[in-house]
């Protein structure tokens, strides 16, 4: 990569001299790079469901008479509209997180009512599939934050995890300490991520597998809330995978009484 520079020319008023400022125009232009395939990436997504919508509902008016055909089409069209729900909800979240809107006094969390409610949110799905869910460890931990994106945070990694599990296998939630971390560790026995695509899957929009991606309703948003929701948490979020075995993915968050707590205004951070 090669570095560019600006330079600037600033008359010092009245000295005769001219200041030249050299400004560094790479990490400018890669910032706005970024920001233009996020646009390009979200105009994409929303396209997708919106031409499917399109032609259910010319298919549909054509059908009028075939009572069966009507109520396929429909479930279909409720199935795409689901998939907008869900993606307008995901950008929101993220605009939210990376810093739209001020976030709320962070409060204590109690780590046990994380845990329950992200799991009861993927329970039919699990059911369904048949994937076992067991949750366990260490109990009464408290985090400082916001319950509600710590839920949204976990939920998105048990989410994924019944996602990309096959029928008949095992999703377990266990809560541990480490130094004055708390950890949550997600684990599943599903399709794993190939090695070259671990350090990649919390970028927004990325998947391994898009097709597989969007047939389970994902969005390609849900990792990089989880990131942003972590960085927000002074906390982190890390991964271990093996294709064909399983994944592993291990929240990292502060005790509410470790030595250094989280500060109290603003962005968690800091
Ligand atoms: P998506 O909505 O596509 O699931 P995410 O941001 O949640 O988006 O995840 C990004 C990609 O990482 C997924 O498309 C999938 O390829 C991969 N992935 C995430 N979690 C798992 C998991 N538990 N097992 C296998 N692959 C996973």
């Amino acid at each position: 990569d090669s570095t560019s520079f600006a330079v600037r020319v600033a008359p010092l008023g009245g000295t005769g001299l001219i200041l030249v400022l050299a400004e560094d125009q790479t990490e400018r232009r890669r910032v706005e790079a970024v920001r233009r395939d996020f646009v390009a990436n979200i105009s994409h997504e929303l396209k997708t469901p919106v031409g499917a919508l399109s032609l259910l509902a010319e298919t549909i008016s054509d059908a009028s008479d075939d009572p069966e055909a009507v109520r396929r089409f429909a479930s279909r069209m409720k199935h795409e509209a689901d998939r907008l729900t869900s993606l307008i909800q995901d950008l929101i979240t993220l605009s939210r997180i990376q810093g739209a809107e001020p976030l709320s006094e962070p409060v204590e969390v109690s780590v046990d009512t994380v845990v329950e409610e992200s799991l009861d949110a993927v329970r039919t799905a699990a059911d369904t599939k048949r994937i076992e869910l067991v949750s366990g460890g260490v109990r009464g931990l408290t985090v400082m934050g916001d319950e509600g994106l710590l839920i949204t945070a976990l939920r998105n990694l048990v989410t994924n995890a019944v996602a990309y599990s096959p029928e008949n296998t095992r999703v377990a939630v266990t809560v541990q300490t480490s130094d004055d971390m708390v950890e949550i560790v997600v684990a599943d026995q599903g399709i794993g991520i190939p090695p070259q695509d671990l350090e990649r899957i919390f970028e927004r929009f990325y998947r391994v597998d898009a097709a597989r991606s969007r047939a389970t309703g994902g969005t390609g948003l849900g990792l990089a809330i989880v990131k942003h929701v972590m960085t927000l948490h002074r906390g982190e979020v890390t991964v271990w995978s093996k294709e064909g075995e399983g994944s592993t993915f291990t929240l990292r968050l502060p005790r509410t009484d470790s030595p250094e707590p989280p500060g109290s205004t603003g962005n968690y951070q800091e």
